[in-house]
C-alpha cells in the first residue's frame, strides 16, 4: 500500500484522485492549501505527495522548497497544459515528475510507481527487459531482438541514465550534466543529436519513439 498525499484544492480533482486511489488499493490523505499541505506532510510522512501547483494560499514552488528542506519524498506535479514554464520551474526545485492536466488514471498510476519504486531501496535490477530491447546496465550491453547493438560510450551514458531512472522524466539539464558535466547544461542540441541516434539505434520507428520519448522543452523519458 502506498500512502499518497493529494494537495489540490479543486474539490472535483481531489475527490476523483482519493476514489482511484482507494479503489487501487492505496492510501490517500488531501491537503486543499499549501500550509495543510506541509502540516499534513510533517505528521503523515507519505511515500509520494501529487501537487497542484496553483493553490489558494501559496504558489506551489514554496510548497516543494518546504517539503525539500526536511524531506526527499517523491513529489509529482500536477500541471496546467499551458504552464510549461511553472513546471520547468517546479522540476529544478526539487519535484522528481510531472503530469500534464487533463490526465488519464493509467498514466498519473504509471508515474506514481515509478516515483515510488526508485525511492524504495532496491536490490539492482542490471537487465532491464523494454519491448524487444534488453539493457543490460551492468555490462553496459544492449540487445535488440538478441543481437548486440553497437552503441558509442556517449549514447551508452545517455542510454544508461534514461533507463535508471525508467519512466521518470529526466530534465534536460540533468541529463547534459550527467552525461557531459555542468559546464553544458545549456547544450540541448547535444540531446537532440545523441538521442536521434540512440532512436535510429533501438526503436522500432525512430520517428514515434515509443521507449525514448521526448517531453518538449522538458526532458526525456525512458519507457519500458
Ligand atoms: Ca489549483
Amino acid at each position: 500500500m502506498t500512502r499518497v498525499l493529494v494537495v489540490e484544492d479543486d474539490r472535483a480533482l481531489a475527490d476523483a484522485l482519493v476514489i482511484n486511489l482507494r479503489a487501487r488499493g492505496e492510501q490517500a490523505m488531501v491537503a486543499r492549501d499549501g500550509a495543510s499541505a506541509l502540516r499534513s506532510a510533517a505528521a503523515e510522512t507519505p511515500d509520494v505527495v501529487l501537487l497542484d501547483l496553483g493553490l489558494p494560499d501559496m504558489d506551489g514552488l514554496e510548497v516543494i522548497a518546504g517539503l525539500r528542506g526536511w524531506t526527499e519524498v517523491p513529489i509529482i506535479v500536477l500541471s496546467a497544459r499551458d504552464a510549461q514554464r511553472d513546471t520547468v520551474l517546479a522540476l529544478d526545485a526539487g519535484a522528481d515528475d510531472f503530469v500534464r492536466k487533463p490526465f488519464g488514471m493509467d498514466e498519473l498510476f504509471a508515474r506514481l510507481r515509478a516515483a515510488v519504486r526508485r525511492s524504495a531501496p532496491r536490490a539492482d535490477e542490471p537487465v532491464v527487459v523494454a519491448g524487444d530491447l534488453e539493457i543490460d546496465l551492468a555490462a553496459a550491453r544492449v540487445r535488440r531482438h538478441g543481437d548486440d547493438v553497437r552503441l558509442t560510450p556517449t549514447e551508452w551514458h545517455v542510454l544508461e541514465v534514461l533507463v535508471r531512472q525508467r519512466g521518470r522524466l529526466v530534465p534536460r539539464i540533468e541529463l547534459l550534466r550527467e552525461v557531459w558535466g555542468p559546464a553544458y547544461e545549456t547544450e540541448t542540441n547535444y540531446l537532440r543529436v545523441y538521442l536521434a541516434q540512440l532512436r535510429r539505434k533501438l526503436e522500432a520507428d525512430s520517428s514515434h519513439p515509443r521507449h525514448l520519448v521526448t517531453e518538449p522543452g522538458l526532458g526525456y523519458r525512458f519507457e519500458t
